[in-house]
């Protein structure tokens, strides 16, 4: 099997400002396994952010499934570069877009190893103009493989937060990459519970799909913070489908709203008191 050939419309430039100086938080967005809507729930979080007013960015790090051009509407833009050789990010409701599948076919396979992968995943950071951020969200690849491992470890990150759905197999691997961020010395910021439950529209019967609760107890277990749950909605996943990121806020029922709400919350929270931990209050000499 050979790799893919990397694609070539990012020319060198001579001139390379630091990585991310204008980036406030960067924040991974990891899953133990694929399908329990990591990339969901990292536009949730940029759209939540956006909506109070932040500056916010989403980068696709999940190379082999970029699924973030989809989920935002950006299928088919092709990153410009500025004057100064820098990626210019694709736009979509305010959010700053940079994706592996705004520059290859969407149905082109892509074959990389780790260190290609990384090597891509390090140029989209070190070269995109930003024009500053407060919250840059790094979709990575799912799993605790070396692809996800490697990439992680390839940039300065704030924290991580790990999706995982309430269901025992998907939670074990939920918990496995919460201790590998942690074994790279990244801040676990939390967990959230992803198609937590489901509310019949027409009856309001809820029904709890893929059971509940898992996400909770396991972030307790492991001592890192429980960042919500997200119930499994009709309007969420038709907002993906149609690459509507606002719409996940604004064409929801008020529960889900509320929910999602209450999720942006809990990562600010897990944010500040990371950013609080990283700097601590200078101590005053007693008797001052
Ligand atoms: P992953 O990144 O983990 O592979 P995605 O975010 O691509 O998963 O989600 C997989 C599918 O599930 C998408 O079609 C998405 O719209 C849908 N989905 C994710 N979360 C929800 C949710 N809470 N409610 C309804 N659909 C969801």
């Amino acid at each position: 099997m050979t790799e893919s050939a990397p694609p070539n419309d990012l020319p060198t430039t001579q001139q390379e400002p630091a990585p991310l100086a204008d980036v406030r938080h960067t924040i991974a967005v990891g899953a133990g396994k694929g399908g329990v809507g990591k990339s969901t729930v990292a536009v949730l979080a940029a759209v939540g952010l956006a909506r109070r007013g932040f500056r916010v960015g989403l980068l696709d790090a999940d190379v082999y499934g970029p699924s973030l051009p989809k989920l935002t509407g950006t299928e088919g833009c092709h990153l410009g570069l500025d004057e100064r050789g820098r990626v210019r990010p694709a736009e979509a409701d305010g959010l700053k877009l940079v994706s592996m599948g705004h520059l290859i076919d969407p149905n082109q396979a892509v074959i990389w190893r780790g260190p290609m992968a990384q090597k891509y995943v390090k140029e989209f950071l070190d070269r995109t103009n930003w024009g500053g951020l407060d919250y840059l969200l790094v979709d990575l690849p799912p799993g605790t493989g070396d692809i996800p491992l490697t990439l992680a470890q390839s940039f300065p990150l704030t924290g991580a937060v790990v999706v995982s759905t309430p269901q025992p197999v998907a939670l074990q691997d939920a918990v496995r990459a919460l201790r590998m961020y942690q074994k790279l010395g990244v801040e676990p910021l939390g967990i959230v519970e992803n198609m937590s439950y489901y509310l019949c529209p027409h009856c309001g019967h809820r029904d709890e799909i893929f059971s509940h609760g898992g996400a909770a107890k396991a972030a307790q277990e492991l001592g890192v913070p429980f960042l919500g749950a997200i119930p499994l909605n009709v309007a969420l996943r038709a907002a993906g489908d149609a690459g509507r990121p606002a719409a996940t806020f604004a064409e929801v029922e008020p529960y889900v709203m509320e929910a999602l709400n209450d999720f942006v919350e809990r990562l600010r929270g897990a944010v500040e008191a990371q950013g609080r931990k990283r700097m601590p209050l200078p101590q005053i000499p007693p008797g001052r």
